[in-house]
């Protein structure tokens, strides 16, 4: 298992799926964690799984669309445990599902405000105190959205496409500076999100959806979220310590089986 001891993490999007499987996977390395997300119940209702596991944990209630919001939750961090070693920068939405000739117009700025303002603020913020300490990894949640082009969910795609050109910016940038940034790219994971796409694609038994659409990878399957928190945390530890601007698939081998871009 890898080691996170002594280190601080902190995870947005950390009340949904992938976010908090990875605080807790954060947790059982021994790191000290800090959840951020929107909603106060959800937060603390995820918190209380990390705790139970045995870590510390605290929690910011933050929309990462606002840079008041960011500064606040790395405010918070630097408060409560004075420095962060990892960043997992996560919180991120669907939006509409609708082919671009009637995608709606405030639906596109609504997820790209906070799946690619979202991450370019925790960039903006983070970075700074990673820079200052001359240590950190950074990983951002990015898709197989990120490589490909997906029918009905536009701006999710260039918003996830963006996501891996600020990661490989951001690790051209810092990499000198002992600050690593990489990608995660989950394929169809079992969470919220994924049964919302099913539900509004698809429609009817969304179980058997969720069964179908992990078809598209070779391992004929959905991925877990504690499959990506396992990558995250790799990613975040030093065994990653040469790994860095990668776009690192979770996917089943899903992109390798959708061919080349
Ligand atoms: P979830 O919906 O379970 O988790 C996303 C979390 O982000 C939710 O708790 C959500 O809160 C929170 N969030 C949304 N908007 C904001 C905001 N403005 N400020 C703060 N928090 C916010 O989905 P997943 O866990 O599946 O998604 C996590 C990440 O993984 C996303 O970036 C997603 O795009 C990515 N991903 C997921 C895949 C999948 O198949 N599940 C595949 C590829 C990538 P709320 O519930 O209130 O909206």
């Amino acid at each position: 298992m890898t080691s996170l001891a002594g280190s601080v993490a902190v995870v947005t999007g950390g009340a949904g799926g992938i976010g908090r499987a990875t605080a807790l996977a954060f947790a059982r390395a021994d790191a000290r964690v800090l959840l951020v997300d929107r909603d106060e119940d959800a937060l603390a209702a995820a918190a209380e799984v990390v705790a139970g596991a045995g870590g510390e944990v605290a929690t910011q209630v933050a929309d990462v669309t606002r840079s008041e919001d960011v500064q606040g939750y790395v405010a918070a961090a630097l408060e409560r445990f004075d420095r962060i070693d990892a960043f997992f920068n996560n919180a991120g939405i669907e939006g509409p599902v609708a082919p671009l000739a009637e995608y709606p117009e405030d639906g596109f700025d609504e997820v790209i405000a906070v799946n690619l303002r979202g991450v370019f603020l925790g960039l903006r913020h983070v970075l700074p105190v990673m820079l200052r300490q001359g240590s950190g990894a950074i990983v951002n949640t990015g898709s197989l959205a990120s490589e490909r082009g997906l029918q009905s969910t536009g701006a999710y795609v260039a918003s996830k496409h963006a996501v891996l050109g600020l990661t490989r910016t951001a690790a051209a940038e810092v990499g000198g500076a002992g600050v690593r940034v990489n990608a995660v790219l989950p394929g169809m994971i079992d969470t919220r999100m994924l049964r919302s796409l099913v539900g509004s694609l698809s429609g009817g038994d969304v179980d058997e959806g969720v069964r179908a659409v992990g078809k598209v990878a070779p391992q004929a399957r959905p991925g877990r979220p504690e499959e990506v928190a396992e990558v995250v945390c790799f990613l975040c530890s030093d065994s990653a310590s040469f790994v860095n601007g990668v776009g690192w698939p979770v996917d089943g081998g899903a992109l390798a089986a959708m061919g080349n871009a």
